[in-house]
């Protein structure tokens, strides 16, 4: 109970998180008694107020940007600092997913990707980073993948980006290693969101299968537990990375993966 009574008076913002892994974050963040700024699009109010029931005290808010855009990066950071000063936990959990051989990769996908897995990180870290130094407390956790660590076929934008997020995220540990402001990756292997659903379709389609079994195939090809991580385990590891007892737990790629990685 300690670790969640730690985050009372402080403010944080999760990207993507008006659904699925960023939904759970953002909850539990405010379980534990911080303000939490939600981003993303999609049904806004119902997350706002799944977000509202669990809050212990703080305040539930709503920036939207699309990730895509600096300039609404720049507004949405704006936002923030106006409502609630400067953040002490950042969250950069938004992401999308597009499978396509390379040599059929959309290019506009491929853009998209990196601008939303990768890119908008560089953007918020770059703008939180200031008011987290000042303060000389904070927390950087960027959701990554398994696929920040490996690949799989069909997936070079994703893996690329991933990868490029776990880069990230070890050069700002480093940059702000002198500081109570430390930055870690999570990376989840297969969790049941509807970026997930999109790939348990697609296999069902291919396969002839109802979906149930598309669902048991794709997790256990590549998980060796056969289970999928949920929102709420990976949503304590965030907590835990927000505690003190992670004050020197810097520049890692934590996988929670059913063994994935193991293998
Ligand atoms: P999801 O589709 O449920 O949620 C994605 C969120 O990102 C939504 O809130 C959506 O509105 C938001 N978003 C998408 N494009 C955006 C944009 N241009 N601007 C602002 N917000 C945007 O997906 P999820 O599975 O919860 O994924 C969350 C993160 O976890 C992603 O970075 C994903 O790569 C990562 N991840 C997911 C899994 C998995 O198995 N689901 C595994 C490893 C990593």
């Amino acid at each position: 109970m300690m670790m969640t009574d730690t985050l009372s008076e402080r403010s944080a913002l999760v990207t993507g998180s008006t659904s699925g892994i960023g939904l759970g974050i953002a909850k539990a963040l405010a379980a534990s008694g911080a303000n939490v700024v939600l981003n993303g699009f999609g049904d806004v109010d119902a997350a706002l107020a799944e977000v509202s029931a669990v809050a212990r005290g703080g305040r539930v808010l709503y920036a939207g940007a699309d990730l895509r855009k600096p300039e609404e990066i720049e507004t949405m950071m704006q936002t923030v600092r106006q409502e609630l000063g400067e953040l002490d936990v950042l969250v950069n959990n938004a992401g999308i997913q597009h499978v396509a051989p390379v040599e059929e990769f959309p290019v506009e996908k491929w853009d998209d990707v990196m601008a939303i897995n990768l890119t908008s990180a560089f953007h918020t870290t770059r703008l939180a980073l200031p008011g987290m130094r000042a303060k000389n407390w904070g927390r950087i956790v960027n959701v990554a993948s398994v696929h920040g660590l490996v690949a799989s076929a069909n997936k070079s934008a994703y893996v690329a980006a991933k990868h490029g997020l776990v880069g990230l995220t070890k050069v700002t540990a480093l940059e702000t290693a002198k500081t109570r402001v430390t930055c870690n990756a999570i990376c989840p292997g297969w969790v049941l969101t509807p970026l997930v659903e999109a790939q348990v379709e697609a296999r069902a389609l291919r396969d002839g299968a109802d979906r149930d079994t598309a669902k048991d195939a794709l997790v256990s090809e590549k998980q060796p537990s056969g289970e999928f991580v949920t929102p709420e385990q990976l949503a304590k590891l965030v907590l835990f990375l927000c505690s003190d007892a992670g004050d020197q737990v810097r520049g890692v790629a934590w996988n929670l993966d059913g063994g994935w990685v193991a293998q």
